[in-house]
C-alpha cells in the first residue's frame, strides 16, 4: 500500500484508540449530520441513480433512500437503549457475583460496497457501523461511478477522515494492498461470491471477522394451488425491478405444470401492464449497468426458447423483460446467478422433483413459494437452506427491518437491518462483578474432600 494511504490508515487507528467515536452522544450526533445530508442530497442522489442505473424518483426512494432514512430513523430512536449493557442472571457458583453483557465497538471497518443498490448497500453498513462507535473505511463500488462520487463527496465534506472516510478506484486494485497491510477489526462486504471468498481468504491472514452479503440463485417456486394473478404481478416485480438486477429477485421460475400455461399469459401481461410494450421508453425500467453485464446477459439468450421479450440494444444497456423456456438444467443460465432480466421457466410434476432441481444450487440467498396450502409451505421451508425469503410474495422480506438480512452457505454469513446491523458492527463483552465481602474457602485449595459440594453447586 502507498504510505501516504497507509499513513492515513495509521491515523484512523489512532483516532479509534482516543476513543472519541465511543460516546452515545458522538455517535448520535454523527447519524443526525449524516441524515440531515442525505436529505439536503435528495436530488443529487436521484440523479446519481438515474445516471447509474436508470432508476426514476420512485424506485430510488423505495427501493434506496427511504431504507437508508428508515435504517437511520430507527436508529437514532434507539441507539441509547441498545447501547447499554444488559444484566443477566448469574449462575449459583458465581453467586453473589453479578454479570453484565456490554456492547463493545469493533475498531476500524471496511465497507465494500457492490453497484445494484449503490447508495442503500453502502449507507446502511455505514450507519451500524457508526452507531457501533467505529472508524470506517467505506468502498463504494465503482461501477456505479455517478454514485460512487456523489457518496464520496457526501462522507469527505461531512466526516473527518481519520473517522470515516470513502477508498475509490477498481476494487480489484485497491483492496488487496490495504487488506495486506492494515488489519480492520472488521470486514463488511456486499458483492459476488467469487469475491466474497478473495474478501475472506486476505482477511483471514489477520483474523479479521467478516460479513459477506453475496449472490447466488433464489428460486421461485409457484405450486398447482397458487392464485395466479397475485403470483404473476410479485414475481415480475421482483424479477424485473432494476432491470433484475437485484442480489434477491427470483432468479428462475419453478412451476407446476398443471398451470404453467395460465401463469406464462399472466406474466406477460403483466409485463405489458408494468412496462408497456417498448419496454426502453418506459420510466418505469432500467437500463444494464454497463457492457460487460449486457454482453454476459445476452449470451444467455441462446440457451432455450424466448416465450417473452429477448429484443436488446447496446446504445440503450436495454434488454427487454424476458421469459424463456426449454433451459436444460446443465445450462450457464441454470448454474450461475443470471443477475438481470431473464427468468427461465422450468415445469415440475412433484415437489419433490422441484426440491431435486433447487438443491443443485444450494443456499440461495432467497426463496419464494406460493401456494395455498400450509403443507407446501411447511414442506418447501424444512427443505430448503435459505437465507430468507417470502410465501406468496418475492423480495419485500428485505424491507422488513424486524428481519435479521443475509445468506447462508454461498450466500454468505452473518446478517444485518435494523438492530441487527448495530449487533453486527459491536461485539457481546460479558463482564462479572464479584464483590469482596464474601469469599468462602470452597472456592480454594485445598479442594480435596469438597467434590460432593462441589457436585451440588455445580449442577
Ligand atoms: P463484485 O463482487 O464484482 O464487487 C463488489 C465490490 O467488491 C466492489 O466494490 C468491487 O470494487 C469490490 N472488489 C472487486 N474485486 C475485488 C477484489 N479482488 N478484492 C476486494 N474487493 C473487490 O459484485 P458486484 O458485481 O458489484 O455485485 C453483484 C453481486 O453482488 C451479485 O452476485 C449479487 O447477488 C451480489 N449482491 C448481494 C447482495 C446481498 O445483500 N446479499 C446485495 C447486492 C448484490
Amino acid at each position: 500500500m502507498e504510505n501516504a494511504l497507509l499513513d492515513s490508515m495509521n491515523e484512523i487507528r489512532k483516532f479509534y484508540e482516543t476513543g472519541a467515536t465511543r460516546s452515545y452522544e458522538f455517535r448520535k450526533m454523527q447519524l443526525v449530520k449524516l441524515k440531515k445530508m442525505l436529505l439536503e442530497k435528495e436530488q443529487e442522489i436521484y440523479d446519481a441513480l438515474f445516471a447509474d442505473l436508470k432508476k426514476n424518483k420512485e424506485e430510488a426512494y423505495a427501493t434506496e433512500l427511504g431504507f437508508v432514512l428508515s435504517e437511520i430513523n430507527l436508529t437514532i430512536k434507539n441507539l441509547e437503549r441498545w447501547m447499554k449493557p444488559k444484566s443477566v442472571g448469574t449462575d449459583l457458583v458465581n453467586l453473589p457475583s453479578s454479570s453484565k453483557v456490554y456492547r463493545d465497538s469493533l475498531g476500524v471497518v471496511l465497507i465494500i460496497g457492490p453497484w445494484n443498490y449503490p447508495v442503500q448497500l453502502s449507507l446502511i453498513p455505514l450507519i451500524g457501523a457508526i452507531a457501533g462507535g467505529n472508524c470506517v473505511v467505506v468502498k463504494p463500488s465503482e461501477v456505479a461511478s455517478a454514485t460512487d462520487k456523489l457518496i464520496s463527496k457526501i462522507i469527505s465534506s461531512l466526516f473527518a477522515p481519520n473517522f470515516v472516510r470513502v477508498i475509490s478506484g477498481d476494487g480489484a486494485t485497491v483492496i488487496p494492498p490495504l487488506l495486506k497491510d492494515f488489519r480492520f477489526d472488521h470486514i463488511f462486504y456486499t458483492g459476488g461470491t467469487a469475491v466474497g471468498k478473495v474478501v475472506y481468504k486476505m482477511a483471514a491472514e489477520h483474523l479479521t471477522p467478516v460479513t459477506l452479503e453475496l449472490g447466488g440463485k433464489s428460486p421461485c417456486v409457484v405450486e398447482a394451488d397458487a392464485e395466479i394473478a397475485v403470483a404473476a404481478k410479485r414475481i415480475v416485480l421482483g424479477k424485473f425491478v432494476n432491470a433484475g438486477q437485484t442480489c434477491i429477485a427470483p432468479d428462475y421460475l419453478l412451476v407446476h405444470t398443471s398451470i404453467k400455461e395460465k401463469l406464462i399469459a399472466e406474466i406477460k401481461s403483466t409485463i405489458l401492464k408494468f412496462y408497456s410494450k417498448d419496454s426502453n421508453q418506459s420510466v418505469e425500467y432500467g437500463k444494464i449497468i454497463n457492457e460487460k453485464q449486457f454482453d454476459r446477459l445476452v449470451t444467455y439468450l441462446q440457451h432455450g426458447t424466448i416465450l417473452a421479450g429477448g429484443r436488446h440494444n447496446k446504445n440503450e444497456s436495454w434488454i427487454e423483460p424476458t421469459i424463456i423456456e426449454n433451459v436444460s438444467l446443465d445450462s450457464p443460465l441454470m448454474a450461475e446467478e443470471i443477475f438481470g432480466p431473464i427468468l427461465p421457466v422450468i415445469s415440475f410434476e412433484t415437489t419433490e422433483e422441484a426440491i431435486r432441481i433447487v438443491h443443485r444450487n444450494p443456499n440461495p440467498l432467497s426463496f419464494y413459494v406460493f401456494t395455498s396450502s400450509d403443507e407446501k409451505e411447511k414442506q418447501w421451508i424444512e427443505n430448503v437452506h435459505f437465507g430468507g425469503g417470502c410465501v406468496n410474495n418475492t423480495a419485500w422480506h428485505f424491507a422488513n427491518k424486524k428481519f435479521p438480512f443475509g445468506g447462508v452457505g454461498f450466500s454468505g454469513m452473518g446478517a444485518y437491518h435494523g438492530k441487527y446491523t448495530f449487533d453486527t458492527f459491536t461485539r457481546l463483552k460479558p463482564v462479572m462483578k464479584t464483590p469482596t465481602w464474601f469469599d468462602p474457602s470452597l472456592k480454594y485449595p485445598p479442594f480435596s474432600g469438597k467434590l460432593k459440594l462441589l457436585k451440588r453447586i455445580i449442577n
